[in-house]
């Protein structure tokens, strides 16, 4: 199966793509983390991209697509994948569709979680993420055993430092004007299963399963 997993900034989708990658044995493929790796690495492309993050902005589309085209082509994708945070353009999606072509895959579902603004804001600016493994949590809503560090790995939880207010705002406006519109992109194709993000992490989890093992099935 391989899935694309999309939603504004906050709404869980690190979060269940964590848990549906465990769930359905996919390879987990974000965007995000691959570009907080760079950064942390000091590579070239982690200080390109940095700048980007930073602002709240978006790291421009040949940045992603070829990281994503490279990481796509590695052999534990050809069973399936989950992309989360990729595509977040339409030009991205028009990319991936020609990347998946080139690979001999196909897009099984397009599946977003959408919460509304105030509480995304809440969540994003009370969110720790490990430092060691990328597991993230809440300080109050998904809050770790023991304060600061990490159940999976006894790493150090960190505030990633673009989720701060100002640079939240800013994500929450190029989502509604860059990444909405490839919601319509995946709806012309039939691809497009969208669900309520606002209620607990495991009621989220429990529906996007049920929906992924009948499209597994068909
Ligand atoms: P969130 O889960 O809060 O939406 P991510 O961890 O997915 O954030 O991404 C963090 C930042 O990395 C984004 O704000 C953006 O700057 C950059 N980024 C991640 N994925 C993409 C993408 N597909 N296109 C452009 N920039 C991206
Ligand atoms: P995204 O990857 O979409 O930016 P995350 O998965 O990182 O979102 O979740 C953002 C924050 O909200 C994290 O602190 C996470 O623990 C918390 N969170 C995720 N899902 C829920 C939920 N259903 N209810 C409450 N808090 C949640
Ligand atoms: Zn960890």
């Amino acid at each position: 199966m391989h899935i694309i997993l999309m939603g504004p900034p906050g709404a869980g989708k690190g979060t269940q793509a964590e848990k549906l990658a465990k769930e359905f044995a996919l390879p987990h493929i974000s965007t995000g983390e691959m570009f907080r790796n760079a950064v942390k690495e000091g590579t070239e492309m982690g200080k390109k991209a940095k700048e980007y993050m930073d602002k709240g902005g978006l790291v421009p589309d040949e940045i992603v697509v070829g990281i994503v085209k490279e990481r796509l082509s590695k052999p534990d994708c050809t069973g399936g994948v989950l992309l989360d945070g990729f595509p977040r353009t339409l030009e991205q999606a028009e990319a991936l569709d020609e990347v998946f072509e080139e690979l001999k895959m196909k897009i099984d579902a397009a599946v977003s979680v959408d919460v509304e603004a105030e509480e995304l804001i809440n969540r994003l600016t009370g969110r720790r993420v490990c430092r060691n493994c990328g597991a993230t949590y809440h300080m109050k809503f998904n809050p770790s055993k023991v304060r600061n560090i990490c159940d999976h790995c006894s790493g150090e939880l960190y505030q990633r430092s673009d989720d701060t207010i100002d640079t939240v705002k800013e994500r929450l406006i190029i989502y509604n004007s860059q990444t909405l519109p490839i919601i319509e992109y995946y709806k012309r194709k039939g691809l497009f299963a969208g669900f309520d993000g606002s209620r607990p992490i495991n009621e989220v989890f429990t529906d996007i399963s049920a929906y992924l093992q009948k499209i597994q099935e068909k």
